[in-house]
């Protein structure tokens, strides 16, 4: 496909038709899975086994007009119906629960994420291998108000004891829910996945700063990490012609803290198993930058423009560390 074609096409788009649709998805609360849920459907033609080094040949020769501010086709997110959360007064974390009944998990689930991760306290242990096998895929970029979300394309998952599970999206929170022996991090990663089931996995990676990250300095070619993030709540950017490999955001060292928690937004949903890296992914301090800059911009960002849910209890619940 003609990159040069696709971009005079959405350019097109974009001065002829006001360059927006409605998208049909539903609404993107709870990390945005109902969301990416719905599109997404499950291939099983990959060939199983091949472990996490799907490196997908770039083969990519976009370039992009310099100096467009048109970074891809728009597409506005409709409002979503019921009570709204946040990180910010009044509709903080800590009041979650009260905001709807549904969300009454937020308040008293006994197995909520996110927690203190400690080497010295977890069981070492040789569990199941976990398995990742990431392609490159076109994207959606999502500013959802709670935070900047990568929608992924089918054909990407996470296999774990036999059990394939489809990778759906990532997104960012700052700074990290999680903490490593106390410290939070600047930034968290998370990539949600989902089984045939509707259980639900997410791998969850910290973030410090050091080198650049090469994948995300190369976003299909010309591509800036700063141009295709949208700064408006409920508009995301599509992006047929940019490639994004999440292979390219993970750590190298496999070892994964696990156990089993929730999500970090309302409804709170418990029974999803959780895949920490005890290694964090680094990027250039000019990435972390853009990165936070864009999510304390959020409409739903707190005081000190972060997205990230406290620590909760951990209850006697195991946690494991295992490669
Ligand atoms: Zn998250």
């Amino acid at each position: 496909m003609n990159s040069k074609l696709n971009l005079v096409l959405a350019l097109l788009l974009l001065t002829t038709s006001g360059c927006a649709r409605l998208d049909d998805r539903e609404s993107s609360r709870g990390d945005d899975i109902a969301a990416t849920a719905a599109a997404a459907t499950y291939h099983n033609d990959n060939h199983d086994g091949d472990d996490d080094d799907d490196d997908g040949d770039d083969g990519d020769d976009d370039r992009s007009e310099p100096g467009t501010e048109t970074v891809g086709e728009i597409i506005l997110e409709p409002a979503e119906p019921g009570p709204v959360f946040g990180y910010e007064d009044g509709v903080g974390p800590d009041l979650w629960a009260e905001l709807s009944p549904e969300w009454f998990l937020c308040g008293e689930g006994a197995a909520q994420t996110p927690i203190d991760l400690n080497p010295g306290q977890a069981d070492m242990a040789t569990l199941d291998k976990l398995r990742l096998h990431y392609r490159p895929t076109p994207v959606d970029v999502v500013n959802n108000g709670h935070t900047a979300q990568f929608n992924y394309e089918p054909g990407s998952w996470l296999k774990i004891a036999g059990t394939r599970y489809e990778l759906l999206q990532f997104h960012w929170h700052t700074p990290s829910e999680h903490t490593f022996v106390g410290e939070h991090q600047v930034l968290e990663l998370h990539l949600v996945h989902r089984n045939r089931r509707g259980d639900l996995a997410v791998v969850g990676i910290l973030v410090t700063a050091g080198d650049e990250n090469a994948e995300l300095a190369s976003l299909g070619g010309d591509r800036t990490l700063a141009q295709i993030l949208p700064r408006q709540e409920g508009v995301s950017y599509r992006f047929d012609e940019l490639e994004i490999d999440a292979s390219g955001l993970l750590p190298s060292d496999r070892t994964t803290f696990r156990y089993h928690g929730s999500l970090t937004t309302p409804p709170c949903s418990e029974g999803v198993r959780w895949f920490v890296y005890s290694e964090p992914l680094t990027l250039s301090t000019e990435q972390i930058d853009i990165l936070r800059n864009a999510l304390s911009q959020l409409k739903h960002a707190g005081n000190d423009g972060n997205n990230n849910r406290p620590l909760q209890p951990r209850n006697g619940r195991v946690v494991s560390l295992s490669r």
